[in-house]
């Protein structure tokens, strides 16, 4: 049986999907997305990925093009449908199909909805019980980070230095501070203290970053939201990276450097249990 994929507002196999070659998301990468993990059937912080999608869009003059009732009602159709355990529904809203111009389409020009499911093992993971290899790499992105557009092709690049280094994935670095990830926010353990960038248009506002700093606090564990630079990932006691679809991951190499013992860390650890278990429980 072929995926059924959700193109705007009607569910179709993945064959028969069908977006406009004259669509923003297309010609100018004018369209948001964000991703959603699975577990057991149920969504994962359905609406913190809401609340950050209308903000996305607002900072690009577009409104949600549904309710998110109706958001929540496709997503979890598309979970039935495809008879979804565990894995990510990806969304995506563009400006919509228009004739090429940079100027935004006319006001009424629908927003291009999509949604897919992928289906991928997400608690059980090789690279959670290894640990990850990263390389870092110059951050040449846009300076307004915060916003989770479609235009990728910066991470990916650096994804693919990182394959081609024999490596697992990359972090981007600017005035020789960590940004973040290529799909995760990045995190030291020094000092008896976790440190990860504060909040600003540089990064991703990820939300597996707040809520891993919620269980963090609760379980009392000290925090500092701050830049911190490469060399002082490269002399921490552990490292990790924080999405939605990888949850908490050990670092264990940054540019061919151990990080700390070489193995993954009991801090990594512990909050990947804990956000794990908080993430079941809180699923819808
Ligand atoms: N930073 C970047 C650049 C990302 O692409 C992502 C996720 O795709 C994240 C951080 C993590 O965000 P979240 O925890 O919401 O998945």
């Amino acid at each position: 049986m072929s995926r059924m994929v959700f193109v705007n507002g009607e569910y179709v196999p993945e064959e028969a999907a069908r977006v406009s070659v004259f669509d923003r998301g297309f010609l100018f990468a004018d369209g948001v997305y964000e991703v959603v993990s699975v577990l057991g059937g149920k969504l994962v912080d359905f609406a913190g990925h809401m609340a950050r999608l209308r903000r996305s869009l607002g900072a690009l003059d577009m409104e949600m093009p549904m309710a998110e009732a109706e958001f929540l009602a496709t997503h979890r159709d598309l979970v039935a449908r495809n008879a979804l355990d565990e894995g990510m529904v990806y969304t995506q809203v563009t400006r919509g199909a228009a004739d090429r111009d940079f100027l935004f389409p006319p006001e009424g020009t629908p927003l291009s909805v999509v949604s897919f499911t992928q289906a991928a093992a997400l608690v059980d993971k090789p690279a959670a019980r290894r640990g990850i290899r990263i390389i870092t790499q110059p951050d040449i992105r846009w300076g307004r980070r915060d916003i989770k557009t479609v235009q990728l092709l910066a991470a990916s690049m650096c994804k693919m230095a990182a394959k081609k280094a024999g490596k697992d994935d990359a972090w981007m670095v600017e005035d020789g501070f960590v940004t973040e990830g290529t799909s995760n926010n990045a995190y030291v353990v020094a000092g008896g203290s976790i440190i990860t960038r504060d909040l600003s248009h540089s990064i991703l506002h990820g939300i597996t970053r707040a809520a891993v700093l919620r269980l963090a606090r609760e379980a009392r564990m000290t925090l500092e939201e701050r830049a911190f630079t490469v060399e002082e990932a490269k002399a921490a006691d552990e490292a990790f990276v924080t999405s939605a679809s990888s949850f908490v991951t050990p670092v264990i190499e940054i540019d061919g450097l151990p990080v700390g013992s070489g193995a993954p860390g009991p801090v990594a650890a512990r909050l990947r249990e804990i956000y794990i278990a908080d993430a079941r429980a809180s699923a819808v």
